[in-house]
């Protein structure tokens, strides 16, 4: 309903129960934020419906649970996506190589991405946006984590020996721009 809908619905349920008007501007307001998402029409429903069951005055706070119950509001479904699962963000394993000469010593770190979907926009805006090539040659897993393709045994979590975290950025930084 618009305001003006709503300000017709406070009169019609005023008439109808013979109640005095609403006193404060923020009350109205509540009532206006009440019934924006119902029609008019819906909202004369939600009054009888209430007076079927009831032999009281409405108020706001009751007349919200009826509005709930006869009209719920409707789930803010994700759109069905391959990529991300419905989340929004795409997670990509990424290989980082510390020495050469030990992969051993590599680092298996995760990448956020937002998935080109509606949800990537809608949950996470800031991050950056995924491509096809990215996700190129990788799996997702069941915990919806895009992994490399290459044998299991070849990885660990995490360096062997003591990490350097300047090193490690900055490895970070040039693997990114390869992508
Ligand atoms: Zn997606």
């Amino acid at each position: 309903m618009t305001k003006q809908e709503v300000t017709r619905f406070i009169t019609y349920i005023q008439d109808l129960y013979n109640m005095p008007g609403i006193e404060t501007q923020e009350a109205y307001e509540d009532w206006c934020e009440a019934f924006a998402n119902v029609t008019f029409e819906q909202g004369k429903r939600i009054v009888a419906q209430f007076g079927k069951e009831n032999t009281d005055r409405p108020t706001l706070p009751i007349l919200i649970k009826y509005r709930d119950a006869l009209f719920p509001p409707t789930a803010d479904k994700p759109a069905p996506c391959i990529v991300c699962n419905g989340t929004g963000t795409v997670l990509v394993e990424k290989r980082i190589v510390m020495n050469p000469r030990n992969p051993n010593d590599d680092l298996i770190t995760i990448f956020a991405y937002q998935c080109t979907c509606p949800n990537g926009k809608r949950f996470y805006p800031t991050l950056p946006l995924i491509s096809r090539e990215i996700i190129k040659n990788k799996h997702r897993d069941i915990s919806g984590i895009w992994r490399v393709e290459e044998p299991a045994e070849q990885f660990k979590w995490g360096a062997k020996r003591p990490v350097d975290k300047k090193e490690v950025i900055q490895q970070m930084k040039d693997t990114a721009k390869s992508w």
